[in-house]
């Protein structure tokens, strides 16, 4: 009787995912033909790749696929999305959801369970005092308005986010941006302790409730104060906002920094007068790029800093390789080592290095324009061979840097 039951349960399973998803119906059009799980940064490790996660779900085996650890290395970074012949929604829908009945079942590495339970309590997966949220912004001169204490409209609100308010390692391209905005004169404020998480990567984590939960709380701030239209420093507060909130009836324009600023490119044309000689290699964001389709204009900004030789990498645009952040991979390093034995985050670094070079006498970067990234990619260069000088900054730290702006 096993047998059949389990089968009826996975068939109800599918039946659920396919409805709840948009698309969900092409989940039927899986041939098993692998490409996903080729794409996979992780699938050599995972005992069910994205195909295999179809498949056991077809043989009635949703039990074995919930209690296998391994489909937490899944990073969610869209690849197998991406190279799907049928146009299957696998991280959207299939992976995403498994997830979720992963953590119903308690079947959730430590440190994942750790992160998702500061989230829950401080509001931000990093367990830090909402109270603190504005103060990288202290001593800020001209002062960084705090739309509560501002009482006025603003043209645009700057959704900052939870790396950049609180971590010491971003924290400077934090400062670049807010010292960019200052100088192209645009008049923006920032929620300070009322922002919360933006909550993409724990709904990507499968924690669906605690998403929406924090998009109801950063609804409720927005809806309090006057202003055109959201700018984000994070690609997935640019997702939530752009792409997950709506299905909460929460819809307000917004659009990553880099589109604020490709925007205003004549303007920082002209205030970026110091050189930077140095040959750039430019990290796509999986929710920048792939999910989003931005791709020009990171690239666009680079390469109007003066001075800035701009290559590519063996992965790019929609071929990107993840850092290893997103899904919850910020908060799964340890697990990842541990099944893995390896970090993306490393792959990239080699890729970055052969890309900008080895040579040591002149200056080579690895570009980023995602919060996640700077720590990860810096803790890479420590570990892998010929990357000790590799230097990894923001976008808006080099530009802040060619209009004079650093320190
Ligand atoms: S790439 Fe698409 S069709 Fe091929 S196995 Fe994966 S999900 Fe199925
Ligand atoms: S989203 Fe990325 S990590 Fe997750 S299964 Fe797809 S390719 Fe693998």
């Amino acid at each position: 009787m096993t047998g059949p039951m389990a089968l009826d349960t996975s068939k109800e399973f599918l039946n659920q995912l396919i409805t709840a998803t948009p698309d969900g119906e092409r989940i039927r059009l899986c041939l098993q033909c692998g490409a996903c799980s080729g794409a996979c940064p992780f699938g050599f490790v995972m005992k069910f790749p994205p195909h295999g996660m179809i498949a056991a779900l077809r043989a009635g085996m949703l039990d074995t696929l919930v209690d296998t650890d391994t489909s937490w290395m899944c990073v969610s970074c869209y690849a197998c999305t991406q190279v799907c012949p049928a146009k299957i929604p696998v991280t959207a829908g299939l992976t995403t959801r498994i997830k979720e009945e992963m953590l119903l079942a308690g079947n959730v590495p430590s440190e994942l369970q750790d992160a998702l339970e500061k989230a829950q309590r401080y509001d931000n997966p990093l367990g830090e005092s909402p109270r603190k949220r504005a103060e990288w912004a202290s001593g800020f001169e001209p002062e960084i308005p705090i739309m509560a204490k501002a009482k006025r409209p603003v043209d645009v609100l700057w959704f900052v986010g939870d790396y950049p308010s609180y971590h010491a390692g971003v924290i400077p391209s934090t400062k670049a941006m807010a010292k960019i905005l200052q100088a192209l004169d645009v008049d923006f404020g920032i929620l300070g302790p009322e922002e919360v998480s933006d909550g993409d990567s724990v709904r990507l984590a499968g924690e669906s409730g605690l998403f929406e939960m924090l998009a109801e709380k950063n609804a409720k701030a927005f809806d309090k104060y006057e202003f055109n239209e959201i700018i984000t420093t994070d690609p997935h507060a640019f997702n939530a906002i752009k792409n997950e909130y709506p299905n909460l009836e929460i819809s307000y324009p917004v659009r990553h920094y880099t589109q604020f600023l490709a925007e205003r490119l004549d303007q920082l044309e002209k205030l970026m007068k110091k050189s930077i000689e140095a040959t750039v290699a430019f990290h796509d964001p999986c929710y920048l790029g792939r999910v989003n389709g931005i791709f020009e204009e990171p690239r666009q900004l680079l390469q109007a800093i003066p001075g800035v030789e701009l290559v590519e990498m063996a992965h790019q645009r929609e071929n990107s390789l993840c850092c290893g952040g997103g899904g919850g991979g910020m908060w799964l390093d340890g697990f990842q080592w541990e099944k893995a034995e390896v970090r993306i985050s490393e792959w990239r670094v080699r890729e970055a290095i052969s890309a900008v070079g080895t040579d040591e006498n002149g200056t080579r970067i690895l570009a980023v324009a995602c919060p996640y990234e700077p720590p990860r990619f810096e803790d890479a260069t420590k570990t892998v061979p010929g990357a000790a000088g590799l230097i990894v900054k923001d976008i808006v730290e080099l530009i802040a840097e060619a209009m004079g702006l650093e320190g």
